[in-house]
């Protein structure tokens, strides 16, 4: 069947069931890993490892064995999992993470039990791979690394490995937010060496050009919507609400995008590329009046000129 011909609603509900079909059979796939394993099926193919018979017999990337393979030990030593694996509570990547902390524990000369990796497994449901390591460097007491690494690579790039605040990654994360207009791609490279550039500027007066002044009015971007000729969306720049409206609607908003899923509830909280949308569009009649105004990340505001029409 040609996918492109069938409905959002039932594509959404194929996409749902495929993916609770995958991790279902990642799980079993997980099972049989450990039971070829135990056999030793690999060594009478003619490989010294299961990491060699997943990559050369069974056509597994060098990333995807790993990570089944990590993820297979944590299996073995907690099968009560199963479940979780299957409703997406716990994924690969997290079980990955677990294992790692495990072998270092033990080459450290402390064996973690079933009952502690259960706890652990407990803890780390439902989180993501950011949250997931935050509650593995507590549980295993994971040294705090302080000093600052600048390696020089084969290029001329250097790599810099250092170690924030909380307070100081608060700072860093929202002037990237607010940059992510002029910024899309955002990594920290670019959000650091940019900031290091408007310092500059501003210390040394206009001797360099870029970045351009207005970096502040343009941190966050009104759009208009409205059609062209060509049918497609056409947006730019307005100037017609107040600043102060503007404030106010990103504090109302608490910076973060206002989109909410009518059907699940989901809110969608982006905080990158945040727009002043209107709900009724100009171009339909709508006004600059705060009521007909909210915030909304870059995809949404595109979304509604969609739902619009526009
Ligand atoms: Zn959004």
């Amino acid at each position: 069947m040609e996918l492109s011909k069938i409905s959002n609603q039932e594509l959404l509900g194929r996409m749902d069931k495929l993916v609770r079909t995958e991790r279902k059979i990642t799980h079993v796939i997980l099972c049989h890993i450990n039971e070829v394993d135990a056999r030793r099926l690999y060594a009478d193919l003619g490989f010294e490892s299961m990491f060699k018979y997943l990559t050369e017999h069974c056509g597994y990337g060098e990333d995807s064995a790993y990570r089944r393979l990590q993820a297979a030990k944590v299996l073995r030593k907690a099968p009560e999992i199963a479940e979780k694996l299957e409703d997406g509570s716990l994924n690969l990547t997290q079980l990955t993470q677990v294992q790692k902390c495990i072998k270092q524990e033990s080459k450290a000369g402390n064996s973690i039990d079933s009952v502690q990796t259960l706890q652990i497994l407990e803890q780390i449901q439902n989180k993501s791979s950011y949250e997931t390591k935050k509650v593995l460097a507590v549980e295993f007491n994971q040294p705090i690394q302080m000093h600052e690494v600048l390696t020089p690579q084969r290029d001329d790039s250097i790599r810099l490995g250092l170690t924030l605040t909380p307070d100081q990654m608060k700072d860093l994360s929202e002037a990237k937010d607010l940059l992510s207009h002029i910024l899309p791609d955002g990594n920290w490279a670019e959000v650091i060496s940019y900031l290091a550039k408007v310092h500059i500027q501003k210390i040394k007066g206009k001797e360099r050009k870029e970045p351009s002044p207005h970096v502040e009015a343009s941190s966050i971007v009104t759009m208009e919507k409205s059609s062209s000729t060509h049918g497609f969306l056409v947006t730019r720049k307005r100037q017609h609400i107040k600043i102060t409206d503007r404030r106010k609607l990103l504090h109302k908003a608490n910076h973060c995008c206002e989109y909410v899923d009518l059907k699940s509830n989901k809110k969608c909280q982006s905080s990158y590329q945040l727009q002043i949308d209107h709900k009724i569009p100009l171009a339909r009649g709508g006004s600059h009046s705060f009521d007909n105004l909210r915030v909304l990340c870059r995809t949404h505001n595109l979304l509604s000129a969609r739902q619009w029409g526009l």
